[in-house]
C-alpha cells in the first residue's frame, strides 16, 4: 500500500520499502549498533513483524490551521501537513475527525493560534481500544469553558456510538508538550476500557498506553517467555505505565510492585487491579530511581525485574539499585535500542548480561522499533 498524503509528514520514513526490507533494515541497524558499542557477542533475531501492518496506530493526534484544515505536524515543525486518510491508524479515526471538523465549524469554535496565544482549539486527540471498540475524544483547549459542549458531543456520539468519552483538556500554556494537567469529562466517565492479553484495562487521556495492540501483546509474551517465572517469584515491573505488563505478569508469580511516576497512570493501574481482581498487585507512585533506591536500602528481596523506560533510558542510580537488590533475571524492553545499548553496556559491569537481542516492530513504516534483553546474573 502507498501512503495517500500528498504531502508527507515525515513520520513514515519506510512507507516506500517493502515490509521485509524493512524489518531487515531494523534488525541491520539493531546489529550495528551493538558492533558499534563492542558488543560483538551479541545476536540479533529476526524482527517480529506483523501480518498486516497498518491501521495499527491506537492514538492520534490531530491539529486544525484557522481554515480548519486538519493534519500532522510536518517534521520538527508545527506547519500542518492536512490530510484525508492516514493508513497508520483506522479508518473510524478519520471519520471521527471530519465530523469534529463538521462541528467545529457549525459551532464557530476558534482555533488555537500559538503565536498570539488566542483561539480555543489547540488539538485533537482520538484514542481507540480496539478489542472493545470503544474511542476516547480529548478537545485539547486553551481555556476551560467549551461553549455549547453538550450539543456538540451529543452530535458526534450519534454519529459515532463507539465513542465512550469526551474530555476537555486544558492547556494554557505556551508550549508543544499537547496535554495540560487539568480536565473535565464532557461526556462519560473519562476514560475507556480494553482488553489486552485477556485482561482489561480502563485507560485514561493523560495515562500512556502502547500505541500498538496487536504487537504489543506480542511483546508482552515474549518478554514474560523469556523470563521463565515459576510461580514464586517477587517481581517489580519499573517504569509500569497503567499496570499491564506487572498485571499480565501476576498469575505466575508470587508479588508484583509496579513504580510509575505519571499519577494517573498510576491510578489507572490500581483501578485495573481491582477489575481485574488481582489482589498479588502493588503499585508505587514514584521516580523509579528514587524507589528502586528505597528498595535497596530496605534490603527488599526482588527476583525479576521487568523494566520498561521511556526513550531517554535508565538512569546509573537505578542500575546500581539493581546490582544491590540482586535479582537473578532483569528483561529490559526498549522503544529506543541506541540508549538500551547504553544501560546494558552498564548493566554488564555490574553483572547483569546477555547475548540476545529479540527486536519486534510495533511501529510499521518509521524507522522505530522495540527491543528486548534478558539479562541474568553471571
Ligand atoms: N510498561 C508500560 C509503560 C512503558 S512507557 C507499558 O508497556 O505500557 C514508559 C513509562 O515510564 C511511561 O508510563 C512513563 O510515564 C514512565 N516514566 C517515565 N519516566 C519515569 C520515571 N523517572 N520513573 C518512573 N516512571 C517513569
Amino acid at each position: 500500500m502507498k501512503c495517500l498524503i500528498e504531502k508527507k509528514c515525515g513520520s513514515c520514513k519506510y512507507i516506500n520499502s517493502s515490509y521485509q526490507k524493512q524489518l531487515d533494515i531494523k534488525k541491520e541497524y539493531c546489529k550495528k549498533l551493538l558492533k558499534d558499542n563492542r558488543l560483538d557477542m551479541y545476536h540479533v533475531e529476526d524482527v517480529l513483524g506483523m501480518e498486516h501492518p497498518y491501521e495499527y496506530r491506537n492514538k492520534i493526534i490531530i491539529a486544525f490551521n484557522q481554515k480548519y484544515e486538519f493534519g500532522f505536524y510536518e517534521e520538527d515543525s508545527h506547519k500542518i501537513i492536512p490530510y484525508d486518510r492516514c493508513l497508520l491508524h483506522e479508518e473510524v479515526s478519520d471519520l471521527i475527525i471530519k465530523k469534529i471538523q463538521s462541528l467545529l465549524k457549525r459551532y464557530r469554535i476558534s482555533i488555537y493560534d500559538e503565536n498570539r496565544n488566542k483561539g480555543l482549539l489547540r488539538h485533537v486527540l482520538i484514542r481507540r481500544a480496539i478489542v472493545s471498540d470503544q474511542t476516547m475524544v480529548v478537545l485539547v483547549c486553551n481555556d476551560n469553558v467549551f461553549k455549547g459542549s453538550k450539543n456538540f458531543c451529543n452530535e458526534l456520539i450519534k454519529s459515532f456510538p463507539s465513542i465512550k468519552t469526551v474530555v476537555l483538556n486544558v492547556n494554557k500554556r505556551k508550549t508543544s508538550i499537547v496535554l495540560g494537567n487539568d480536565e473535565k469529562v464532557l461526556y462519560g466517565k473519562g476514560f475507556i476500557v480494553d482488553e489486552l492479553c485477556g485482561l482489561k484495562f480502563k485507560i485514561s487521556p493523560k495515562s500512556f498506553y502502547q500505541i500498538n495492540h496487536y504487537q504489543c501483546e506480542i511483546l508482552y509474551h515474549k518478554a514474560l517467555n523469556l523470563l521463565n517465572l515459576k510461580g514464586n517469584e517477587i517481581v517489580i515491573d519499573a517504569y509500569c505505565g497503567i499496570g499491564t505488563i506487572g498485571m499480565i505478569a501476576s498469575s505466575k508469580v508470587k508479588e508484583v510492585i509496579g513504580v510509575e511516576v505519571n499519577k494517573d497512570a498510576v491510578k489507572d493501574a490500581i483501578n485495573n487491579a481491582k477489575m481485574n481482581k488481582i489482589s498479588n498487585i502493588k503499585f508505587v507512585n514514584d521516580d523509579a530511581t528514587a524507589f528502586m533506591i528505597k528498595l535497596a536500602k530496605q534490603k527488599q528481596k526482588v527476583d525479576c525485574i521487568i523494566m520498561d523506560p521511556p526513550r531517554s533510558g535508565s538512569t546509573k542510580e537505578f542500575m546500581d539499585a539493581i546490582k544491590i537488590l540482586s535479582p537473578q533475571k532483569v528483561v529490559y524492553i526498549s522503544c529506543d535500542p541506541s540508549t538500551q545499548v547504553r544501560d546494558i553496556k552498564y548493566l554488564a559491569k555490574l553483572g547483569y548480561r546477555s547475548n540476545v537481542m529479540y527486536p519486534v516492530d510495533m511501529f510499521p513504516h518509521t524507522t522505530h522499533v522495540e527491543t528486548i534483553i534478558m539479562l541474568s546474573h553471571k
